[in-house]
């Protein structure tokens, strides 16, 4: 199994039942042999963000609740309640080990919102790029049940969309997916791996098999996480996580499903600016810029000719050369009234003109160059659509 080795950036989803142990409180043991895992990880170069549940079920604790049922406002306070003792085993386990992490809390508004998108991109790319595990949940204690992601399955996937993973690790009590559930069917063999979701696969999932497995989501959330990652250009490795150093046990050849990716993050990613999103207005560009982004460059103020459109900062535009042929889409850094006034500047002038900077109009991680334009496939399911 290559997958895990080969990635540049690696999402692993730990679910609640591996880190709160049968009294309530954290697992400090799992933990500790678990930050071992991600520190072997590190150590080969890897960058690792890890999607952590566990604060309903530590803070129901602290808040006396037992383990009945809970109402969505007792399982927010809860959420709230917990997810500082939550953060607090995260240290106790990685800081000895030399790591500092960080907490981010998420809701599907950050990852499906472009504006928002674009901005806890960046956010997470800084403490990436800081050398930080970032330490990921969502921010239970305000969503409300209509704007919830729900289960932190589909939330890593979309994190590893966010971040361009290669690869994520969803950690849970079952080994993998099954061809039927493992607990009623003796026959049930396991499947180490799925090239494409196929209908077929997906009824394995179904049925008695939706729910196997203790956490939040069961199979058939699992493999939706798996869809959005293939698509977002993000193998799946779905594996038991109870077992020692459940990282190292899977590149080992333990038990594990791996779910290909379709594509890869960067294609996935430029697909999407490319084909699904309808133009807020366009920028045309001198021939100077036109060649740059042609070759793929970020464009600069100073190229700019003209701005077109009601167009905000995040928003796609089309980028023309003086003929009025479209060259490439990208996604803008500037609303459209500031754009207007940066047309000629040179990057220095950024700053003095507007107040701030945000570097070029259009930078060349955001853009897709023509040949690509109308790209069908990956679009729908890319993020901010
Ligand atoms: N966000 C929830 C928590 O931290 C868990 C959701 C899930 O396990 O899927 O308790």
């Amino acid at each position: 199994m290559s997958e895990l080795a080969a990635a540049k950036r690696v999402v692993v989803k730990v679910g609640s039942a591996l880190l709160v142990g049968p009294d309530g409180a954290a697992h400090g043991a799992w933990l500790a042999d678990f930050a071992a895992d991600v520190a072997r990880l590190r150590a080969r170069g890897q960058q690792v963000l890890v999607v952590s549940s566990g604060a309903v079920a530590l803070g129901r604790r602290r808040l006396g609740l037992g383990k009945r049922a809970l109402s969505l406002p007792e399982k927010q306070a809860s959420a709230a309640a917990g997810q500082s003792a939550l953060m607090r085993a995260w240290e106790e386990a990685l800081a000895p080990l030399g790591f500092t992490c960080a907490q981010v809390l998420l809701t599907r508004d950050d990852t499906e919102v472009r504006r928002r998108w674009l901005n806890a991109r960046a956010t997470v790319e800084t403490l990436l790029g800081l050398g930080v595990i970032p330490v990921i949940n969502e921010n239970d204690t305000v969503v409300t049940e209509e704007i919830r992601v729900g289960d932190n399955d589909r939330l890593s996937a979309r994190v590893a969309q966010l971040v361009g993973a290669e690869a994520l690790v969803l950690l849970s009590d079952v080994e993998g997916l099954y061809t039927a559930d493992p607990r009623r069917d003796p026959s049930a063999t396991l499947i180490p791996r799925v090239t494409h979701l196929t209908p077929e696969i997906e009824a394995m999932a179904g049925g008695a098999n939706a729910q196997a497995g203790v956490g939040t989501g069961g199979m058939a959330t699992k493999l939706e996480a798996a869809r959005i990652a293939s698509q977002a250009g993000c193998a799946t490795i779905i594996t038991l996580g109870t077992r020692l150093s459940p990282l190292n046990a899977i590149e080992g050849g333990a038990n594990a499903t791996v779910i290909e990716a379709e594509t890869n993050p960067r294609a996935a990613y430029k697909a999407w600016i490319a084909g699904s999103l309808a133009p807020a207005g366009a920028l045309t560009v001198d021939a100077g810029a036109a060649a740059a982004v042609r070759r793929g460059k970020s464009l600069l103020p100073a190229g700019v000719r003209s701005v077109e459109g009601r167009f905000d900062k995040g928003d796609a535009v089309v980028i023309r050369d003086e003929a009025g042929r479209e060259i490439a889409r990208g996604l803008v850094r500037y609303p459209a009234e500031h754009a207007a006034r940066l047309c000629g500047l040179k990057s220095d002038a950024i700053e003095a003109a507007l107040g701030y900077s945000s570097g070029p109009l259009v930078h060349a991680d955001d853009l897709s160059v023509a040949a690509h334009a109308g790209t069908p496939g990956v679009a729908a399911a890319a993020p901010g659509a």
